[in-house]
């Protein structure tokens, strides 16, 4: 899972040797390429890096160079959509990111890993904090592009219970409240100490509230301001189900809220649709909009199918198989033409909008476009 904190590591590498970093983005969807397609895009990459450097530094990457290829040669891995890889002196420094998202592809080679990408998509896609909260424990968890990652545990525990066997009956009721809660107070002191660190290390916009129903009251009323406006909603659940069971519970309310934003853009997207300004509806102008390059962000339904050509020379993408109306090549038919539209869009600096269960863009047409201009 990309990690806003180890990104801003990399980022501040100092590189006094002056050794080179090759860095290398490609889309290697299982869909798009399912015999392993990209290795064609891979060497062509490859290849133009090489012959585009100065011989000095082509030197000081050489196996680098090969040893990206022989990566993708030698490993059958579990791609997802995209990966990044980004080597240094023969992976003497190596990183491996898999991405749920298509990337723009390309090689770099510089004294700096080359982040962009990656920065580009902790930005576009943003990552829900779960926090599961009780009285004396907390749990923190990540949900990013539907992965979830638990990162860690903060637990308070009432000293006097553990020292003293029956010290909660000892005591008498008021004493026992007001240790109860001094006692709270300490461990959400913690809680909110190590939250609002972990919130902004990590660039989380947006955190979903779990745990027993009497804690969650709790937890909205005491969190200082600067963590109770990013919560999106809550759930309940107990404090030791495992992560896959928090998931379970968290993804309704993250699902329910991102719908909501959705309805936002494809609300945009009808009335611009609609008025003619910088918006298309409708599978046959969106390809034409990605052949022009002007698409800014696609929505598509998820359920949407279709067939259709991608260009031999150009890689442009049509539905009918007339040569290539930009460049005059011939087409070849493809099985996946949304796939390759989501990736296009991205590979010009566009994004994706994939919008389950809507009913405006199922009657429009399933898919539909934002333009830049
Ligand atoms: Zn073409």
């Amino acid at each position: 899972m990309l990690n806003l904190e180890e990104l801003k590591g990399i980022a501040a590498i100092k590189n006094p040797g002056g050794d080179y970093y090759v860095s290398l983005y490609l889309n290697v969807d299982p869909v798009t390429n399912p015999n392993g397609e990209y290795m064609i895009k891979v060497r062509n990459m490859l290849k133009e890096t090489a012959e585009g450097l100065e011989k000095p530094v082509f030197k000081k990457v050489k196996e680098d160079i090969e040893l990206l290829e022989n990566y993708f040669i030698a490993q059958k891995p579990q791609f997802k959509k995209s990966v990044c890889l980004i080597t240094r002196k023969s992976g003497g420094f190596w990183k491996e990111y898999h991405m749920a998202m298509p990337v723009q592809s390309g090689v770099f080679v510089d004294k700096t890993p080359y982040l962009k990408p990656l920065f580009g998509l902790m930005d576009s896609y943003l990552r829900h904090l779960v926090l599961l909260l009780s009285k004396d424990d907390a749990r923190m968890f990540v949900v990013h592009m539907g992965e979830i990652l638990e990162y860690g545990e903060i637990r308070t525990p009432d000293v006097i219970g553990k020292h003293k066997k029956g010290g909660w009956f000892a005591l008498e009721q008021d004493r026992f409240e007001r240790h109860t809660e001094f006692h709270v107070g300490l461990h959400l002191n913690e809680v909110v100490r190590q939250l609002s660190d972990f919130v902004q290390k990590q660039g989380i916009s947006r955190i979903v509230l779990g745990g027993p129903q009497e804690t969650l009251s709790m937890g909205r009323e005491k969190l200082p301001e600067s963590l109770s406006e990013r919560i999106i909603g809550e759930f309940t659940a107990g404090m030791y189900e495992t992560s896959r069971q928090i998931l379970e519970r968290a993804r309704p309310v993250v699902e329910a809220y991102e719908r909501g934003e959705k309805e936002e853009t494809v609300d945009e997207l009808v009335t611009r649709a609609h008025k003619n300004k910088g918006a298309v509806l409708g599978m046959e102008d969106v390809v034409l909009m990605s052949g022009e390059k002007r698409i800014m962000t696609l929505l598509v339904d998820p359920s949407m199918k279709q067939e259709g050509y991608a260009c031999v020379s150009c890689g442009a993408l049509a539905l009918g198989p007339e040569n290539c109306r930009w460049c005059g090549g011939d087409m070849h038919s493809v099985n996946y033409l949304i796939d390759l539209l989501m990736e296009k869009t991205v590979e010009n600096g566009g994004r994706v909008e994939v919008v389950p269960e809507n009913e405006k863009l199922r009657n429009l047409g399933k898919i539909g476009a934002i333009l830049r201009y």
